[in-house]
C-alpha cells in the first residue's frame, strides 16, 4: 500500500524523519508522496527523495494556503524542481475558501499557473479543494486534456461533488478524515461510489490522525505507518479484502504518478 500524501518536510518530523521512514517500511507501506506546499518546501521534499531512493517520490508546488507567496521567481523554482526525476507531480496546489490564508484570487492565480506548468511538463497535479469546488472544477477542466491525471487528495466533499470529481476523470484520495465517527460519516458512505481503480490512500501525515485508532500514540502525531489502519477501516466500509484493497491502491499510485 502506498501512502499518497505525506508532509514529511514538516517541523514536527525534524527530529525522527528515519525512524518515521523505518516505521513505515515496517508496517507494509510499500512508498510515500511527500508533498511540497511551497517553494522552500517543494525544494526540501525534493531532497528528501534523494535521501530515501526507492521509498520517496514528491511533488512540487504551492498550496492555496500560501498562494500569496506566487510570484514569477516562486514559478520558475516549482518549473525547475520538475525537471528532477524523483519529483513526479506538481502540487500541493487548488483552491481552499474555508479559511482563505491568501485571497480567493491569488489562490486561483497560483492554481492556474501550476496547471500551465503541469500541462508544459506533461505531468500529473496532486490537488486539494475545500468549500471551493464549482470553481475548482471550473478552473480545472480546461486543462485536464493536457495533463496526464488530476488527483483530488484529502477529498471531503459531497456526492453531488464527488460525482462531479469522478466525470472530470479525476483519481480521488482518502485520508483517515473517513474514520472520524463525527465528520467522517457523511464521506464513509460515499466510499463506495468510488471505483477500484480511481481510489488513492493516504496519511496526510501529520495531520488528520485516525480517531478511531487505538492506541493512540502520545504525541497524537500521525504518521505514515498508521496508513494500514486506513486501509483496513476503508476495506471494512467498502466490503473489500484489505490486503487486496492495498495492492490495488499500490498498483493505482504508481500507474498515477509514473513511479519507476
Ligand atoms: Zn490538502
Amino acid at each position: 500500500m502506498f501512502d499518497i500524501g505525506v508532509n514529511l518536510t514538516s517541523s514536527q518530523f525534524a527530529k525522527d524523519r528515519e525512524q518515521v521512514i523505518i516505521r513505515a517500511r515496517q508496517a507494509g507501506v510499500t512508498g510515500l508522496l511527500v508533498t511540497g506546499s511551497n517553494a522552500s518546501d517543494s525544494e526540501h521534499a525534493a531532497a528528501l527523495t534523494t535521501i530515501f531512493p526507492d521509498y520517496c517520490w514528491s511533488t512540487s508546488g504551492v498550496h492555496p494556503h500560501e498562494a500569496s507567496t506566487w510570484t514569477d521567481v516562486v514559478a520558475e523554482q516549482i518549473y525547475s524542481l520538475t525537471l528532477r526525476d524523483k519529483v513526479v507531480a506538481v502540487g500541493e496546489s487548488g483552491l481552499d475558501f474555508n479559511r482563505n490564508f491568501s485571497t480567493p484570487s491569488q489562490q486561483e492565480r497560483a492554481f492556474t499557473a501550476q496547471l500551465a506548468i503541469a500541462a508544459e511538463r506533461s505531468l500529473p497535479v496532486f490537488l486539494h479543494c475545500r468549500d471551493a469546488h464549482s470553481r475548482f472544477i471550473s478552473l480545472l477542466t480546461p486543462w485536464l486534456d493536457k495533463l496526464p491525471a488530476a488527483v483530488v487528495h484529502c477529498f471531503t466533499g459531497t456526492r453531488h461533488e464527488l460525482d462531479d470529481c469522478l466525470n472530470a476523470g479525476l483519481m480521488v484520495g482518502i485520508t483517515g478524515w473517513v474514520c472520524d465517527e463525527r465528520r467522517g460519516l457523511e464521506l464513509r458512505a460515499l466510499l463506495e461510489y468510488i471505483p477500484d481503480d480511481r481510489l488513492l490512500l493516504e496519511t496526510d501525515a501529520p495531520y488528520l490522525l485516525p480517531r478511531d485508532l487505538h492506541p493512540k500514540p502520545a504525541s497524537r502525531r500521525n504518521e505514515p505507518c498508521f496508513l494500514p489502519h486506513i486501509v483496513r477501516q476503508v476495506a471494512t466500509w467498502r466490503d473489500q479484502d484489505a490486503s487486496l484493497l492495498g495492492e490495488r491502491v499500490d498498483e493505482n499510485a504508481r500507474r498515477v504518478f509514473r513511479l519507476a
